[in-house]
């Protein structure tokens, strides 16, 4: 909604000049972000807000003119940090005078793809070594999940923004949303919302509903706009008591509902592997528009196409692709700088369809294009070309964050002088790393202590 120049940008709002992005939020000059807030000049970020200038930032707010940043807060002239707030002139974590920072940031020139690479796999190496926070949340109470900001007995939720307020299964919802349950995309000033996708603004008692704004008391219904007591409709706008998009009095709908539950009821919808779906029930997957693998889920819930069929439910066979690469990813200009125009007429391959990398089951469109903006994008910010293609860089920068469970985990801190009496951590929390994760993570006192 509300876009200018945007190409390739998916669930965004009021943006300009962006490309293969996912929800970005009041940005512009935004190339290969994910959840992007207030922010200009950024590139390859996730999960961040207010930047100017910044190359790869995760969990980060309020910085600029930095590279491969990982929650950090308030800092400006910093590569490779994680967990700072308020720092200047840090490189790899270590401070610096800013002559000595900017004598050895020459040696690390994101233009260079060697270089950036380099880059990526020390700072890699960094986040590792690193203790973390076992969950993002900040300025709340009482609430379990991940990316939670002033939000109130809410559990179980994730991106959640801004005056939220018991709410429970929420995956991105905010500005003023109480009170809903299962909820994905949602708030705006809403509540009494259940099993809904994408309903927002001034919404009230919806159920199982996907899409529409300003509604009240609506019911399987897709695409209402300002409307009330409507079940089973698509697209209506500015109605009231309607079903299956047909009108009908007051009196006629309030009849009639109670009937078409206790139908729903007798003659639930039963689906191919036998599941039964009453009055109650969000629509079927196998009802979906979208094709399993095409969905949000893939990514976090990956399945095979053999599971996926075995469930009943659609799955998207990659179509044949039978683009003439006519530039390999290999052979691209090391550096941004030897890059000219020519490049936006190439067809890059991508490098995970290069064997020896194989089939990445990252929906891989085995070849891209550079635009003319995104070419100047690099340029201006210094970066390197891609050698993957949007899909798959997308995959790439989804490792930065987790899915959507939650483990009951301990702080890892073996320290004895974080305020415990001399005694290591015990404090247990819920977090979203799996114990199989290599981060050691820290509790809220823990990482305050050591880190803030
Ligand atoms: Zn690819
Ligand atoms: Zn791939
Ligand atoms: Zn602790």
């Amino acid at each position: 909604m509300n876009l200018k120049d945007c190409y390739y940008v998916f669930w965004s709002y009021f943006s300009e000049n962006a490309e293969n992005c996912y929800a970005l939020l009041l940005s512009k000059n935004a190339y290969d972000c994910y959840v992007v807030d207030n922010s200009d000049h950024v590139y390859g970020s996730l999960h961040c807000n207010r930047l100017y200038k910044v190359r790869n930032g995760f969990f980060s707010d309020d910085c600029m003119d930095s590279s491969f940043i990982f929650d950090c807060v308030g800092c400006s002239d910093c590569f490779g940090c994680i967990n700072l707030r308020k720092q200047k002139y840090r490189l790899w974590n270590e401070q610096l005078s800013k002559e000595e920072y900017y004598e050895r940031l020459k040696y690390w020139d994101l233009g260079s793809y060697a270089r950036f690479e380099e880059a990526k796999h020390k700072f890699r190496a960094l986040y590792l070594s690193t203790p973390h926070r076992f969950a993002h949340v900040v300025s709340s109470q009482d609430v379990t999940g991940d990316i939670v900001r002033d939000a109130k007995d809410c559990k179980v939720c994730f991106s959640a923004f801004d005056d939220v307020e018991h709410c429970r299964y929420l995956y991105f919802g905010g500005l003023n949303m109480k009170d809903s349950w299962d909820v994905s995309i949602g708030g705006d000033t809403s509540n009494l919302m259940y099993e809904t996708c994408a309903v927002t603004g001034h919404a009230s008692r919806c159920a199982f509903s996907a899409g529409g704004t300003n509604c009240r008391n609506t019911y399987y219904s897709d695409w209402a706009a300002n409307s009330s007591y409507v079940f089973g409709c698509i697209s209506i706008k500015n109605k009231q008591y309607c079903i299956l998009n047909k009108q009908y009095t007051k009196q006629e709908y309030e009849e009639l509902l109670p009937k078409i539950k206790k139908q729903m009821e007798d003659v639930p919808y039963i689906d191919k592997k036998g599941r039964v779906y009453k009055f109650g029930e969000f629509f079927p997957p196998e009802l979906s528009a979208y094709a399993y693998n095409e969905a949000f889920a893939f990514p976090w819930y990956p399945k095979t196409k053999e599971e996926v069929t075995r469930e009943g439910w659609r799955w998207q066979d990659t179509p044949e692709r039978s683009y003439e690469i006519s530039l390999k990813p290999e052979d691209l200009p090391d550096h941004i700088r030897d890059v000219n125009d020519s490049i936006t007429r190439e067809v890059i391959g991508c490098t995970h369809t290069v064997p020896p990398a194989g089939g990445c089951n990252e929906q891989c469109t085995t070849a891209f294009r550079i635009s003319q903006a995104e070419l100047e994008f690099y340029h201006k910010m210094n970066i390197a070309l891609p050698r993957l293609c949007p899909n798959c860089r997308n995959a790439e920068r989804l490792t930065w964050r987790n899915g959507f469970n939650l483990w009951h985990r301990k702080c890892m801190c073996s320290k004895t002088d974080h305020a415990h009496d001399n005694n290591p951590c015990t404090i247990e929390f819920e977090t979203t790393f799996s114990p199989e994760k290599p981060e050691i993570l820290y509790c809220a006192d823990c990482y305050r202590a050591e880190f803030l």
